[in-house]
């Protein structure tokens, strides 16, 4: 089996510099020493993105780089396992955004990267990248999944919950996929979706996304989504609550639907599902047109509307997607 590596930046490959950790390391080096001896030693093939970046600057042109490059060798090799590795700011959100656009390749594709750099002593590199290796070959996944600190995630389930610690990453609403050991233990395969054919590639679309907090008004809700852009994911209480007896801040949410922008709630809580209406407090929600992300994390409903959006949907059309599984993303 042949595996091919994307190598896109990230602390993994990073060095230091009179300014801080910049990409910069000898990645192909250390992973010819890393796999000599090993089944992979003569198979892996690593393309490293230009320029290599903090994941802190991926945009959906990063993502869609990304696509392109997994398809173009996945199409000369339709039998190979693919690893991306990349910085672990946004890799929860890059990795949802593969989930979507690659819904037809049927290899397997694992991101993963490090919390500290391929050369310290004690990194966490070695373990990640041979860990999602093993993962990519094992013969057991499909899809997109992110493996990180001994486990295996769905890629569109997985949300950075450490800055610093080697677990690094969590699935909070879906168990994880594998949990490495002596043997690694797997669990039962979950729903993948119905997908998307002919995904065109992701464009840059202006999406906010508006953390809502006590005290907030409706002039300055008003103010953030002045002028209109694409789509809002709001970031509200709970199950989907907002303040709702706070004088005209439910009827900017209305006005935003009306006028033909999609919005989007999501929970600020680590673990949950969005259900508009349980409460008075978003009743008005429920009633406006904005919809649930139900319980997909915030990368993931951030990288599916720019996904949807780069399908050239908007408004009521887009807010529907929200609610079906293209990849695995929510439980419906
Ligand atoms: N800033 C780095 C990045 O996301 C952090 C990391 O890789 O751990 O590229």
């Amino acid at each position: 089996m042949r595996v091919h590596i994307t190598y896109t930046g990230g602390t993994i490959g990073m060095v230091d510099s009179p300014r801080g950790l910049v990409p910069g390391a000898d990645l192909q080096g250390w992973l010819a020493s890393l796999l000599k001896g090993t089944p992979l030693e003569h198979v892996v093939t690593v393309t490293p993105l230009v320029p290599l970046i903090d994941s802190s600057n991926a945009t959906p042109l990063s993502w869609q780089a990304i696509v392109d490059d997994l398809r173009a060798h996945a199409a000369d090799n339709p039998e190979a396992a693919f690893v991306v590795l990349h910085g672990t700011d946004t890799m929860a959100y890059t990795s949802a955004a593969l989930s979507y656009a690659l819904t037809d390749l049927t290899v397997p594709v694992v991101i993963t990267g490090s919390q500290l750099p391929l050369r310290v002593l004690g990194s966490d590199a070695a373990a990640n990248v041979t860990g999602a290796l093993r993962a990519a070959t094992s013969g057991r996944v499909d899809g997109v999944s992110l493996f990180f600190g001994h486990r295996l995630l769905a890629g569109n389930r997985a949300t950075k919950s450490s800055s610093w610690a080697f677990t690094g990453f969590e699935s909070p609403n879906t168990a994880p996929l594998a949990i490495t050991g002596a043997p690694w233990q797997w669990a039962a395969p979950t729903p993948t979706g119905i997908g998307w054919r002919n995904a065109a590639p992701y464009a840059r679309h202006d999406v906010i996304v508006v953390d809502l907090t006590p005290g907030i008004t409706a002039a300055r809700l008003e103010a953030l989504l002045t002028p209109l852009p694409d789509a809002v994911i709001l970031r509200a209480f709970g199950v989907g609550n907002i303040p709702s007896q706070e004088p005209g801040l439910p009827d900017i949410v209305e006005q935003v639907v009306t006028a033909g922008t999609a919005v989007i709630v999501t929970s600020q809580c680590h673990e949950a599902e969005v259900l508009l209406g349980r409460y008075e407090a978003g009743d008005a929600l429920a009633r406006s047109g904005a919809v649930g992300s139900r319980d997909m994390t915030l990368e993931a409903a951030y990288a599916k509307v720019q996904f949807l959006l780069s399908q050239g949907l908007r408004g009521g059309e887009l807010a529907r997607w929200m609610g079906r599984s293209i990849a695995g993303e929510l439980r419906e």
